[in-house]
């Protein structure tokens, strides 16, 4: 547990979409719902962390529910930051609701799995999803490449560890924070887009390896069954508890 540390649940959008586009097989999965992109803010005695930048507004098609003033820009904004205010950006993946804005953080420092860099690079054509110009600029930015396996805690005193839970992409990670009084605390991403997925051990709507994604599920529930508060990525019914501008801490 590191005292100070606070964690912002940044909602950066949505998009209207069948349930089972995000989990397959999930109830209702021919019905359309609005689901919500999340972004995450860190902040850690030792440096700002944002996972994952959301939805791009320029890039918004006929499925994205968003206003300008949702961007992760604006949102930094109105708590008084810019982008060189972030000293990491973590990549759960790379996917277009999850990229949007990479372009703008050139002097952060990125963690991305290095699986997950070639997929989002040359993508297999299996493996959709992947918009090439949301993060064009990045090649010569600062980036940190786990391998597959790897947990890598950022500050090396456990209070913000990236896990591996690949399937659903190629280098898919979860966050797992040791928060002052929340306590320990699971950032699935598209791992678990929904509580659903774990309740009823679906799998993610589109996985580039099946498998792997189940892996990263049993992975999830070991975790809660730990007593780790999950936080799904896309869940209308289950947003987090606390939400922007507060922050859990
Ligand atoms: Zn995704």
């Amino acid at each position: 547990m590191q005292s100070g540390m606070k964690l912002y649940c940044i909602q950066v959008g949505a998009f209207r979409l069948p349930r089972g586009f995000v989990a397959a097989r999930c109830r209702d999965a021919n019905v359309p719902a609005v689901m919500p992109i999340y972004t995450y803010l860190i902040e850690h005695p030792r440096g700002r962390v944002l996972v994952d930048t959301g939805q791009s507004y320029e890039m918004r098609d006929e499925n994205t529910v968003m206003e300008e003033k949702d961007t992760i820009l604006h949102k930094l904004t109105a708590l008084g930051l810019g982008p060189d205010d972030i000293d990491y950006v973590v990549m759960s993946h790379m996917h277009l609701d999850h990229s949007g804005y990479m372009n703008y953080f050139p002097n952060s420092t990125y963690i991305a799995r290095r699986e997950e860099l070639k997929a989002a690079w040359w993508p297999e054509a299996c493996e959709g999803g992947y918009v090439f110009p949301t993060y064009e600029k990045t090649r010569k930015f600062k980036f940190i490449q786990p391998g597959d396996d790897e947990e890598y805690d950022i500050f090396m005193d456990g209070a913000i560890v990236l896990i591996d839970t690949r399937g659903h992409s190629r280098g898919h990670q979860s966050v797992v924070l040791d928060l002052p009084n929340t306590g320990k605390t699971v950032l699935a991403a598209d791992a678990a887009p929904l509580k659903e997925v774990l309740e009823r051990r679906l799998l993610p709507g589109t996985c580039t390896d099946n498998w792997q994604a189940m892996r990263a599920v049993e992975k999830l529930l070991h975790y809660e069954a730990c007593g780790y508060k999950l936080i799904y990525a896309h869940d209308p019914d289950n947003l987090p508890s606390i939400s922007f501008p507060a922050y859990y801490d």
